[in-house]
């Protein structure tokens, strides 16, 4: 269904903006189509915005709604788990027994700590990886988003690749103002995908790096796999060189198998952060490891603390929908309709003239940007992006009634149908035909 207007969100946007700061409660939520929309409810594949418009979204609130939106089993188990309290400032069942499921479909997930999001499990790991190897430093990679903490807020943002400068020893950029200036200290960065680069900078300054940090797949600057070997290299560096492996499972974290990245792509990690998928749209997050890591923890010598860790409704929505993943199994089904989704506008991209649209990712989820390069490797190639062609491209899709992530990311969900791909390509070719630039 085509959109018929967004004049009640445009209201509300202006209502807002005088008490929420640029009217919204996350920086993310400014960047829409054609500004901040209000939404009334979700159901399934859908979500309604308060001028009636319905959408067909692929952007699952940015990855966490891999059932949709308001499973019922979902809701029933939070509801049900909720009646009984909301938080005890102790310990209670279901939380061991999320736990216990997480442990046996997750190798490397020995022990484990519960938070409420990504960006604070992440800190967390860091924190161990430190206290383990007695080292400060972390490496990450150039164009990873690793949360909106000080430390991570270095490397996400540069006014060009050329700006970047070597590859060695790059420039990092601020992503926002108020950073302490040491925390660019905490971290060495690199692009990512190239190991040889890797291995000659961890040689040379392996006594200080504690930890390697990557998303499996490069989700936030594009949706760009690891180059063969690559994953496997890391974990050999780190072994080599005393380091510990930080699998940052955020977005791949029950999406792209039951147990994640890491099986996949099968490697094992010696921290990973899973988040997004887990939790159906509630605020969860685990930080999860070997043993002889996550003892430090067990042992207090590393804190981990939250008041809000593991209540009641965030536990009930974790297990409910790990329930959901392992009973029905909707993987092979979600990489089937991801990638005919994927060649589908590749089909129509090419034959209305538009050869530079990269469809490029896994299936459950992947991006589409435009490019002269015919595969993207890193982020200094992310700057090849036609970023009005794409945000032409979005909107046009958005007026069709289809909701993908600003930046071109479209995930698929466990109840995305058939007919709903097909709707989507013939979208895609209509806004594709009309899309001039
Ligand atoms: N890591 C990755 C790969 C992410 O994509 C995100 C968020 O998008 C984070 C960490 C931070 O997670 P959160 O937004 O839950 O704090």
């Amino acid at each position: 269904m085509s959109v018929s207007s967004y004049r009640n969100s445009a209201k509300l946007l202006e209502r807002s903006k005088k008490v929420l700061a640029g009217g919204v409660s996350s920086e993310f939520r400014k960047y829409n189509h054609p500004h901040a929309i209000f939404y009334t409810h979700g159901k399934g594949s859908k979500i309604y915005d308060v001028d009636g418009n319905e959408y067909l979204d692929f952007t699952l609130s940015q990855g966490p709604l891999i059932l949709g939106h308001s499973h019922p089993h979902v809701l029933k188990s939070i509801n049900e788990y909720s009646e009984l309290g909301q938080i005890f400032a102790g310990q209670h069942i279901k939380e061991v027994e999320l736990a216990e499921k997480i442990n046996e479909l997750i190798p490397s997930a020995e022990l484990m700590r519960f938070s409420l999001d990504g960006s604070e499990a992440i800190q967390t790991a860091f924190r161990v990886a430190r206290a383990k190897t007695g080292k400060q430093k972390f490496l990450r990679f150039e164009g990873h988003y690793h949360g909106w903490m000080d430390n991570v807020c270095w490397g996400i943002s540069a006014p060009s690749a050329e700006a970047l400068g070597d590859k060695d020893n790059p420039n990092v950029f601020p992503w926002t103002d108020g950073l302490p200036e040491q925390s660019k200290d905490e971290f060495i960065i690199i692009p990512w995908n190239d190991l040889a680069l890797l291995r000659k900078v961890v040689s040379e300054r392996h006594h200080e790096i504690a930890a390697i940090i990557t998303e499996p797949v490069m989700c936030n600057s594009g949706c760009i796999p690891p180059k063969e070997g690559f994953l496997a290299g890391i974990r050999k560096i780190c072994d080599e060189y005393n380091i510990t492996f930080i699998l940052d499972e955020v977005i791949t974290g029950f999406r792209l198998s039951i147990s994640g990245a890491q099986k996949h792509f099968n490697i094992k990690p010696d921290i990973s952060i899973f988040a997004k998928a887990m939790g159906s749209g509630y605020p969860i997050s685990a930080v999860v490891g070997k043993r002889e890591w996550m003892e430090l923890i067990e042992q207090s010598k590393v804190i981990h603390a939250g008041t809000m860790n593991s209540n009641n409704a965030t536990i009930a929505a974790a297990l409910a929908t790990i329930e959901v993943l392992e009973k029905e199994n909707p993987y092979e089904r979600m990489y089937r309709l991801g990638h005919k989704l994927m060649s589908g506008i590749r089909k129509a991209a090419e034959e209305n003239g538009h050869h530079d649209l990269l469809v490029q990712g896994m299936g459950p989820m992947f991006n589409t940007g435009f490019t002269h390069l015919k595969e993207v490797t890193n982020y200094r190639e992310t700057f090849t992006y036609d970023k009005v062609k794409l945000g032409k491209f979005v909107a046009g899709m958005h007026n069709e009634g289809i909701r993908i992530i600003g930046r071109g990311l479209w995930y698929i969900s466990a109840v995305h149908t058939e007919e709903e791909i097909d709707y989507a390509i013939e979208k895609a070719t209509l806004v594709l035909k009309n899309l001039n630039v």
